[in-house]
Parts: C-alpha cells; structure tokens; sequence
C-alpha cells in the first residue's frame, strides 16, 4: 500500500526511522514516520508499509533428447508450435 504525502499529495515517500520522544509518542498511537521524496516533509500514517521482494518468476526447464540432430530440430520445432498453440488458446480464453 502506497503512502501519498500529506503536504504534497506524492505517493514517492518511504518510511524512516523513529527517533526522539514524539516518535515514540506517535509509535504508542500506532503512528509511523515517513518522508516525502518529494518535498521531504516528514509525517506519520497508520499505514505500515511493507517493504517487497519482487515479483515471483515462473519459469520451467525443458530437456530435450534425440538421437541426431535432425531429430533434434523437429522436435523442437513441434515443442514450439505446441507452446504458441497453447499461448493463443490462453489468449482466446475471456479473463
Ligand atoms: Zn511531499
């Protein structure tokens, strides 16, 4: 969740860390400190954002074997008319 700063209105902010006796009494409220990237103004929100890893990667490895290269060749080439078959049949089903 996207903190907006409250005296610009940016969504370019980030938590900080809490130091002296307000930020103490703000984090008995439930109130954590965030700056501004943008015009550095410093604020508390009730939102406490957590930071992300990126996004996870689907991914799958395929081995293929054949006897000779010729073999080979065709049967990627069936592997890959099957994977863009299977694609526009995804693409075809409504979301
Ligand atoms: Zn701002």
């Amino acid at each position: 969740m996207t903190v907006v700063c409250k005296h610009c209105g940016s969504m370019d902010t980030a938590r900080v860390p809490r130091s002296g006796l307000w930020d103490f009494v703000k984090y008995v409220a439930d109130r954590f400190p965030y700056r501004c990237r943008s015009c550095s103004f410093r604020f508390y929100s009730t939102t406490r954002t957590i930071k992300k890893g990126p996004p996870p990667v689907h991914k799958a490895t395929i081995e293929v074997r054949a006897a000779t290269e010729r073999e080979l060749t065709a049967m990627l080439l069936a592997l890959s008319k099957a994977v863009e078959a299977a694609v526009e049949q995804k693409s075809k089903v409504p979301q």
